[in-house]
């Protein structure tokens, strides 16, 4: 198994340095005799690992102190709830901007505590291109506004940030989280789960502005209110320890490499490689308008069924693995994550080639 590379959507690959250190000190961590997931999460050496992980976080992503962090469970979808009950007032409305399926998915949930508007802010057509941006003028009477960065199935990236004037912008970046810089600052609240850029399932990251904390409904329970979490170091009830281990050591790593600016240099080049065959190519389509390319989940067809199935299991057998498209979206999909090394992409391409040869 010596050349494999994963192109998963999430869970993803992890960086291959960051499973050395596990493995390496697994059996005994800080020199305790026992593994991290066997000690107590208000212990002296995990309560130190969770302020270097909050302190390694931030720097990497540049956040400023007004906004806390939060190291949560219940993934992506646990948050779809937990903003309606934490920023939509009783009698309050929230917008939804509809970019595909996980946006979309959000709103649905939302819709269980009030009144929501939805926009699809996707134009008409067979390519899938992302309208404008400004909501300055309506977003006001709106509690926040919602919107999803980096739709995952499609792989429709926003690279703007929604103009909402005033009112509180909310993003899912589960996918596209510390992949490239952005401005925090714009947003009222950001969240993640871990399970794709920062680390294994488990964890979903919640970075909320100071001034959003304190306003959840009455009867929201402690875990997804985010001021018992953020007054309890967000272990209200015990976290998924060894998951924060590993975000932890994959902060470290992501700092040692170059932080942010070197990583979203990668992420470009590798996205830009991928992006520049499939242009060069009449064998395979990928249908998103240049602006909105996902620089982390590349899709792409044959047109043709029958040969994608053969497409998949031929590359599967070749080292490279789930490159099946989500089952709403069908065709090939190559995650390209923070941990892919542009070798993984250097190997599709040429895969892509032999077998658009051999099946032309
Ligand atoms: C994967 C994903 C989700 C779902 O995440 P869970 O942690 O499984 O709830 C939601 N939104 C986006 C953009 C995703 O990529």
């Amino acid at each position: 198994m010596a050349n494999v590379f994963n192109f998963s959507a999430g869970p993803a690959m992890m960086p291959k340095a960051v499973l050395e250190q596990a493995q390496q000190e697994l059996l005994n961590w800080q020199g305790q005799g026992t593994s991290v997931m066997e000690v107590s999460h208000r212990g002296k050496l995990f309560m130190e690992l969770i302020a270097q992980s909050q302190a390694d976080f931030r720097k990497l992503y540049n956040i400023p102190e007004n906004y806390q962090v939060l190291f949560l469970q219940g993934g992506a979808r646990g948050q779809f709830a937990a903003i309606p009950m934490n920023l939509l007032r009783e009698n309050g409305k929230a917008l939804y901007l509809n970019s595909g399926h996980w946006s979309a998915t959000a709103a649905k949930e939302a819709r269980s505590f009030g009144e929501i508007d939805e926009i699809n802010i996707l134009e008409a057509g067979d390519e899938l291109k992302v309208k404008s941006l400004d909501f300055s003028d309506i977003a006001e009477q709106y509690d926040y506004v919602h919107y999803c960065p980096n739709e995952t199935i499609s792989g429709v990236e926003i690279f703007d940030v929604p103009n909402v004037g005033n009112a509180v912008l909310v993003g899912d970046l589960s996918s596209t989280i510390l992949s490239r810089k952005i401005d925090i600052s714009k947003f009222g609240l950001i969240y993640a789960g871990a399970q794709k850029n920062l680390g294994p399932a488990g964890i979903t990251i919640v970075i909320v502005r100071d001034d959003l904390i304190g306003k959840a409904r009455k009867a929201t329970p402690s875990i997804w209110n985010y001021e018992t979490q953020k007054n309890s170091d967000s272990m209200i009830n015990t976290p998924p320890t060894f998951a924060w281990y590993l975000c932890a050591l994959v902060f470290k790593h992501l700092l040692s490499i170059g932080g942010l600016p070197e990583i979203e240099q990668r992420n470009l080049a590798k996205a830009k490689l991928l992006y520049d065959y499939l242009d060069g190519s009449d064998f395979y389509q990928n249908n998103v308008a240049k602006a909105n390319r996902s620089l982390m989940n590349v899709t792409f067809t044959t047109g043709n069924d029958e040969l994608n199935a053969k497409f998949v299991a031929e590359a599967t057998a070749a080292g490279l693995q789930a490159l099946k498209g989500h089952k709403v979206l069908g065709g090939m999909r190559a995650s390209i994550y923070n941990a892919m090394p542009i070798e993984g992409v250097q190997a599709l391409i040429q895969f892509m080639q032999k077998f658009a040869k051999e099946n032309a």
